[in-house]
């Protein structure tokens, strides 16, 4: 009887160390990117840069610096610069060579008809086809409508959701939740002053539905009421975007938090897609503003991967090596496409 018990428990403990091999063996790490459009490395080290301008005082992201800097590896400051690389310091430029892994030179200039197609594919369209994922397993949700001409070469690979469109369940698109239902209608009734582009309460609110219904393996969301709020010279305003964003990483975090085995398993990256000039040109970011190219960037590694990975110490950082970086995460061999490295040299995959 006694041996009989003992050869049960071994059983069981054996049958669990099998499976925790198996898991290991088949570690899938997942990634949630966010982009904040416009915000400057000034704000973001330092917080506030024109007291005379708005009633707040200290950190814009007080809650970041506080609760997440310590996990986090982060690019950007003034001892590690960290740029962008298009040649333009606009938004779209930026997002292509963040999503390809290089600039798209003068084949994308701006934000309008003197940027192309992508000609080539992104790290998104990589993942869902290397690692053979379903479509709604990669999904991008942007306020910006002008967002989706970065992230796909080939439309309808995977779920983008951008501007005013409604959101919906893409694995169930002809029942909407009653949640997103009424996120909808809400949304409808209060569009952005920038309509079409939408306002980043709603962006931030379906992101958040997705990110906890569908634990995608690759979850991109973009943000852009900070860029808009300062082209318009509202310093105040720009700088309670950064609170209310500082407030969405520590949401985003929370919510990894009690999502169990997949949050453990799910990096954090964000990044903004071009700082803005200095002093007096704080509002405008163009190529002859030469502050509009340095740029900042954070990873907190998936919790089950704290301790276990090494980053590359180099002193200049490049959104050109965000496309890798994801790459490494997400145990795709890095192919030498672009000009970026990885920010992570290497991940120790012995668990303790
Ligand atoms: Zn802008």
């Amino acid at each position: 009887m006694d041996g009989w018990i003992r050869s049960i428990l071994l059983g069981t403990v054996g049958i669990g160390l099998f499976s925790m091999n198996v898991a290991s063996a088949d570690d899938q790490w997942n990634v949630v990117f966010l982009t904040l459009d416009g915000v400057r490395a000034e704000e973001f080290f330092h917080g506030v840069r024109f007291p005379r301008r708005t009633k707040e005082t200290g950190h814009a992201f007080p809650l970041f610096w506080e609760r997440t800097a310590q996990h986090a590896m982060i690019f950007g400051d003034d001892d590690a610069r960290m740029r962008i690389s298009n040649p333009y310091s606009v938004s779209l430029p930026g997002y292509q060579s963040i999503f390809t892994g290089r600039s798209q030179g003068s084949k994308c200039r701006g934000n309008g008809d003197d940027c192309q197609p992508l000609s080539e594919s992104t790290f998104l369209e990589r993942a869902k086809n290397d690692l053979k994922l379903k479509s709604s397993e990669v999904a991008v949700i942007a306020s910006w409508t002008e967002y989706r001409r970065a992230v796909e070469k080939n439309a309808n690979s995977f779920y983008v959701n951008v501007g005013q469109e409604p959101m919906i369940d893409p694995e169930n698109p002809k029942e909407l939740p009653e949640s997103l239902g009424q996120l909808n209608q809400e949304q409808k009734k209060n569009l952005a002053p920038w309509a079409p582009t939408r306002s980043d309460r709603f962006t931030f609110d379906y992101a958040l539905w997705y990110l906890k219904e569908k634990q995608p393996r690759m979850l991109v969301i973009g943000l852009n009421d900070a860029d808009e709020l300062a082209h318009h010279g509202r310093y105040d305003s720009y700088f309670k975007t950064l609170r209310k964003y500082d407030e969405w990483i520590e949401r985003l975090r929370e919510t990894l938090g009690q999502l169990g085995e997949y949050g453990r398993k799910t990096a954090l990256i964000v990044t903004t897609d071009h700082g803005r000039g200095k002093g007096v040109f704080w509002s405008q970011h163009a190529r002859v503003l030469a502050a509009s190219a340095w740029v900042w960037a954070f990873v907190v590694p998936p919790e089950e991967l704290t301790d276990r990975v090494t980053r590359r110490n180099t002193g200049t950082y490049a959104h050109a090596d965000i496309r890798p970086t994801v790459e490494k995460l997400l145990g795709l061999e890095t192919k030498k496409a672009g000009p970026g490295q990885s920010w992570i040299e290497s991940v120790d995959s012995t668990a303790d």
